[in-house]
């Protein structure tokens, strides 16, 4: 297979060591060694010496999450988000992605979002309509609210307008690219779809990212891959952090909660205190013991499409860690977590997004 050096050297460290294994949500949710990124690399060094085809290994690609627990718990710095994204890209230039990627690829090409979605519903074309006029602002809802929880997204709106913020939000948004850098990663067609996303929001000053992971990619990933925008970019969480410091959004649900940080705003923006500050303002917050840098991932909405069983225990596994501390409420600032929590049948546990708290609902 088409590696460079670098990954190569990182596939090589990873194939012999156990250091991380107990950190993957994947590999705790399924019990299996295969799901871990040792195991991982080790099908991928296999792909490198001719020993197998990169076709044998291309479900086992896809079971990992990109929320980088291993990359922050390996002492040594290796990346196991970095080879697994490059074998991705390489499957893809190879034409031998599994059927179920391909047809996620093509609808991310086609509608622009993975679930091949055209319609969004009618409580958020009415939301969106409100506030189609031009302003400095940019809210941007992302393909999961926008198509998978078109409820979560009129939250987002309704918040902003209860803050009396002035923005505005495309009935056409653009994808920012994120689903396809998860599915193909720095492919020709992943930098084309960020290219076009970023030049609409050059047309403002500022653009909110309601998503975590429409938020990373543009701060992050969109540099590394020599997209730019001329914007302001913010995350939803810190412009929410800022409305309360400002008196703009207050109130009390009476509630203890503890809150799920998203991987991406943890991990990859460091962004840990905002979402804190603005639940310490409208709940009591506790902790979970893995929070901030060493939270664990509660599952994703675009992964739910071909492994619903492992996302499902995904999303148990950090409700049982809610539990086990005698904690009875979850809040979240990913709609993609909040999806995958609230996929769980119990009701032992409140789960709340940040909008549900603000709004008491
Ligand atoms: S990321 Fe680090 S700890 Fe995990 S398998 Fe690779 S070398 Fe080991
Ligand atoms: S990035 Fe997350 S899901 Fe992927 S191997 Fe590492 S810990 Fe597991």
């Amino acid at each position: 297979m088409n590696m460079s050096e670098k990954s190569k050297a990182h596939v090589d460290a990873c194939r012999f060591c156990w250091m991380c294994h107990h950190i993957c949500p994947i590999g705790n949710a399924t019990g299996h060694e295969r799901s871990t990124p040792r195991a991982r690399a080790l099908g991928i060094s296999m792909v490198n010496r001719g020993a197998i085809e990169l076709e044998e290994i291309m479900d086992n690609i896809y079971e990992c999450g990109g929320c980088g627990g291993c990359v922050r718990e390996c002492v040594t710095g290796w990346d196991p988000v970095m080879f697994t994204k490059e074998t991705r890209l390489e499957a893809a230039l190879e034409d031998k992605l599994p059927s179920y990627i391909n047809t996620m690829v093509d609808n991310c090409l086609e509608s622009g979002n993975a679930y091949g979605k055209t319609a969004l519903c009618a409580r958020l074309s009415e939301a969106i309509a409100k506030h189609a006029a031009v302003t400095d602002t940019l809210l941007y809802l992302g393909v999961d609210a926008r198509y998978m929880a078109c409820e979560q997204a009129v939250k987002a709106i309704s918040v902003l307008e209860k803050a009396g913020v002035a923005f505005t939000v495309l009935a056409d948004e653009l994808p920012t690219g994120a689903q396809l850098d998860f599915l193909i990663g720095a492919a020709e067609e992943t930098k084309e779809q960020m290219a076009a996303a970023a030049k609409v929001m050059d047309g403002y000053k500022t653009v909110i990212f309601y998503d975590p992971a429409d938020a990373k990619t543009v701060k992050q990933t969109y540099g590394a891959y020599g997209v730019e925008t001329a914007a302001k970019t913010v995350t939803y969480t810190s412009v929410l952090a800022d409305l309360v410091k400002a008196g703009k959004l207050a109130g009390k649900s009476g509630k203890t909660v503890v809150y799920q940080d998203p991987f991406q705003l943890a991990r990859d923006l460091e962004e840990t205190e905002e979402a804190r500050e603005v639940i310490s303002a409208f709940a009591t917050l506790h902790e979970l013991h893995l929070n901030r840098v060493e939270t664990v991932w509660a599952g994703n909405i675009l992964m739910a499409q071909y492994i619903p069983d492992v996302m499902k225990k995904v999303a148990q596994r950090r409700l049982f860690n809610v539990k086990s501390i005698g904690e009875k409420a979850i809040v979240t600032a990913s709609v993609s977590e909040y999806v995958s929590l609230k996929s769980v049948e119990q009701n032992e546990v409140e789960i709340l997004s940040l909008e549900d708290l603000i709004l008491g609902e």
